[in-house]
């Protein structure tokens, strides 16, 4: 198969291509190794890839048509996994309206470059954040994800949308992925497990907002991997796929979890909860597992000591 990833010079998108090009498949990776975080650390996620003989770079933007219809004449891609997006719920609240451009429009633009292509399969990376403070857990694909709280979780929402509009007006084929707080190596630096790794390991003050009782499933990269890769290699018309590790972590046990990890302790200070933030995500992952065979096997204390040694190790 020859897969065009979006974004791929980011966190997981850096972790499929190497998990694509190991499994025998072609790889054109297109990023645009834009400033959210240190384009540098970027260039060092690809750099194993890059000396790999089916691995095709091509630094651009998914906003920039005729870059687009470019890669798409010179590449015969089968499937695109769009990863490329802005991430994160607090930088979208300052900043809503390039959230809106990138994850929205860039998505409509891609998607119209792969139909004047003849390209009409595409894994859409989608977020738990679309649910918003659902009552009920776990959060199911059927659930209702019509009150989102974060301009983020809006453009992400808008993008399954526009997703199921080009399945149904040109037969696309397109899963709308939702990941659930993804970690592991290369995890953005802005991410919370990232970060207070980083600031416990130099002892420094880690700001923790609400009262620690908020829950999130936390996901191992090796997992969502795995999900990507079962969903690539099975037949869907248009779809949503819950991919998370369905067990929920509290913030202060996720703490207590990287005071083992790390073997040193936290200093924290507590501060009143953000807007945008929702109280807890869970996956249900029934349907994930019925029609792709996706089974998650790395609980969050495994995970983090993985994460702690690929920390240290660079
Ligand atoms: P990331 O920021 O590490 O990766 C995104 C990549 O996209 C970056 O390398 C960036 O340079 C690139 N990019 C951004 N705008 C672009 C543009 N206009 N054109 C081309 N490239 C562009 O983020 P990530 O954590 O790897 O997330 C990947 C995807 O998964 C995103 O769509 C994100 O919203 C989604 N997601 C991530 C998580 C998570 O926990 N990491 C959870 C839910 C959803």
């Amino acid at each position: 198969m020859h897969v065009l990833v979006t974004g791929a010079a980011g966190f997981i998108g850096s972790n499929l291509c190497d998990h694509l090009l190991a499994a025998g498949h072609r790889v054109t990776a297109l990023d645009n190794f834009d400033s959210f975080y240190d384009p540098a650390i970027k260039h060092a996620n690809i750099r194993q890839a890059q000396v790999h003989p089916a691995y095709r770079l091509v630094t651009g933007d998914i906003r920039d048509a005729a870059c687009l219809d470019d890669l798409f004449a010179h590449s015969p891609i089968d499937t695109v996994v769009h990863l490329a997006a802005r991430a994160g719920v607090r930088p979208s609240i300052e900043d809503p309206l390039l959230y809106e451009d990138v994850n929205v429009r860039g998505t409509m633009v891609l998607l119209e470059a792969m139909r004047r292509a003849g390209v009409g399969r595409m894994l859409f990376a989608s977020s738990s954040s679309v649910y918003g403070n659902n009552p009920k857990v776990p959060f199911s694909e059927t659930d209702s994800v019509d009150n989102p709280i974060s301009p983020y979780a809006a453009t992400k929402k808008a993008g399954e949308l526009i997703c199921h509009t080009w399945h149904k007006l040109h037969g696309f084929q397109i899963a709308c992925l939702r990941f659930f707080t993804v970690f592991g190596p290369r995890q953005r630096p802005e991410m919370a497990i990232h970060s207070f790794v980083h600031k416990v390991e130099h002892g420094q003050e880690l700001t923790l907002y609400g009262d620690g009782t908020s829950r999130r499933d936390y996901t191992f990269i090796a997992d969502i991997v795995q999900g990507i890769d079962r969903v690539l290699s099975t037949e869907f018309g248009y779809d949503i796929v819950n991919l998370g590790e369905s067990q929920t972590t509290s913030l202060a046990e996720l703490i207590r979890e990287i005071e083992v990890a790390t073997g040193k302790s936290a200093k924290i200070r507590w501060m009143p909860n953000q807007p945008g933030d929702v109280d807890q995500t869970w996956a249900d992952l029934e349907h994930a597992r019925k029609t792709y065979g996706y089974t998650p096997t790395t609980r969050v204390p495994q995970g983090l000591r993985e994460f702690v040694r690929w920390y240290r190790s660079r």
